[in-house]
């Protein structure tokens, strides 16, 4: 393998894991972050679902019926904001597209294999470095009635089919794992998901910075790419100005990705869809989460942190700005209560909204662009850190010429034609 000088450009936990596996391929690497720490966008604040059996797209059979009826509810799942944004409209026409099952069943699996990889992937880095980030195992995904059960049946038959371990529980069951869910709130049944984890993103991404730059990894913080310039054997950056000259390099810019990529020819059908996380302190541990639940109602997951809870979910169209709309707060702080009320004071929770860089039929995409020496990471919607490490590892294995340890079908800009 030739060792060539790599440039990747954004620091969230798709960037950073790229750096660190071309740092450990024995490649000279610089990572270019435009803010002043690396996780500072997308993947500052998530609840942390590393979860292969739980990934899959939100195009799926019956989401355009539970989208539409559940907004105009005072509490929702999603949230919409009429929009003239012409991108939107078409994102949205090719979503519906995908949430025909056979679709859903492409794109679940596809996801579902690199999920699984990056999982194991984390599990050896987590081993190696004893890296601890607040880890927790099991996610059980609460199904309030049998309504939304059904809704979950294409899912649940793929897990079957390629025997992912779950267990289907009762409200009794469900109560076994999570020993204090809320007695008031209807549950009608639960499935459990053992092999499935979460822990801190942005704590990981950080802890990893460090061990990047002990392996020679230089990262330049207040360095946003105004531009790419390919040609010649190597590809030019344009940094405020000045030119930057690399091999190659590697785009993981969230969702400013697709603003980077326009002029190379690569078009790309990229939404940054907002979402919602609220962080609650714990003030009673013994009516605390010991893990992580999904509930199936909202889309909303809570996840146990440390001496916090994490809870995430609504996203929201048509709107890209940070501005915080009481409506999805006033949902997470109720599915908290709904579930776990005397844990935390869900009123006093710390609100956040993040840009999920989503494409319509859900997998990320990975590896080489028809610009020379240009790589992409990116993509990765509500599932970049499940499957952060595992892409990370199949990028820099493609910009090293070496075989990747999985099949990258579905994976790739071929999947766009
Ligand atoms: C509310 C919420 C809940 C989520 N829940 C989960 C979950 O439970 N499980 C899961 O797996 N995933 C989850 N996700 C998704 C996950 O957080 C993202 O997919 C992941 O963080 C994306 O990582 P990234 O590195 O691709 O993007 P980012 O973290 O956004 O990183 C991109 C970086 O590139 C930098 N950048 C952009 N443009 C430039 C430029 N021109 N020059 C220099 N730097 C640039 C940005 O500053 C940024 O730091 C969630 C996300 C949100 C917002």
């Amino acid at each position: 393998m030739t060792q060539k000088q790599v440039a990747v450009i954004g620091g969230g936990i798709a960037g950073v894991c790229t750096a660190y596996f071309l740092a450990e391929a024995g490649h000279d690497v610089v990572v270019l972050e435009r803010h002043h720490n690396v996780a500072e966008e997308a993947s500052y604040t998530n609840p942390g679902l590393v979860a292969p059996a739980y990934a899959g797209p939100s195009a799926a059979p019956g989401m355009p019926r539970k989208i539409l009826s559940s907004m105009f509810k005072s509490e929702s799942a999603v949230s919409f904001k009429p929009s003239a944004d012409r991108a939107l409209w078409r994102w949205i026409s090719r979503w519906l597209d995908e949430c025909d099952l056979e679709r859903f069943r492409i794109n679940k699996l596809r996801m579902q294999r690199l999920a699984t990889y990056s999982r194991d992937i984390l599990k050896l880095m987590r081993e190696h470095y004893q890296i601890e980030y607040e880890q927790t195992r099991g996610v059980l995904q609460l199904f309030r009635t049998a309504k939304d059960l059904k809704l979950a049946e294409p899912a649940i038959s793929l897990l079957s089919e390629y025997d992912v371990p779950f267990v289907m529980l009762d409200a009794e069951g469900a109560r076994a794992v999570e020993p204090t869910l809320s007695t008031h709130t209807p549950l009608a049944s639960a499935i459990y998901l053992p092999e499935d984890e979460a822990g801190n993103c942005p704590l990981f991404t950080k802890r990893l910075k460090y061990i990047c730059t002990s392996m020679g990894v230089q990262f330049h913080f207040t360095s946003a790419v105004d531009a790419i310039e390919p040609g010649g054997s190597g590809v030019g950056l344009r940094i405020a100005g000045k030119r930057f000259d690399a091999d190659a390099v590697v785009v993981a810019a969230g969702s400013d990705s697709t603003r980077l990529l326009k002029p190379l020819g690569v078009q790309l059908p990229i939404y940054p869809v907002k979402s919602y996380v609220a962080t609650a302190i714990i003030k009673n541990f013994d009516h605390a989460p010991v893990a992580t639940v999904i509930d199936e109602a909202y889309s909303v997951t809570l996840t146990r942190m440390g001496g916090r809870i994490r809870i995430a979910g609504i996203p929201e169209f048509g709107t890209r700005t940070e501005e915080l709309q009481d409506r999805a707060l006033r949902t997470l702080a109720r599915v908290g209560s709904d579930w776990f009320p005397h844990a935390a004071i869900y009123g006093k929770a710390n609100f956040w909204s993040g840009a999920l860089p989503t494409l319509p039929d859900g997998p990320p995409l990975l590896g080489a662009t028809p610009a020379r020496n240009v790589y992409i990471n990116i993509g990765h919607g509500s599932g970049g850190w499940t499957m952060a490490a595992g892409a990370g590892k199949l990028v820099a294995d493609m910009v090293s010429g070496r075989a990747t340890d999985i099949d990258l079908d579905g994976l790739t800009l071929a999947r766009y034609g």
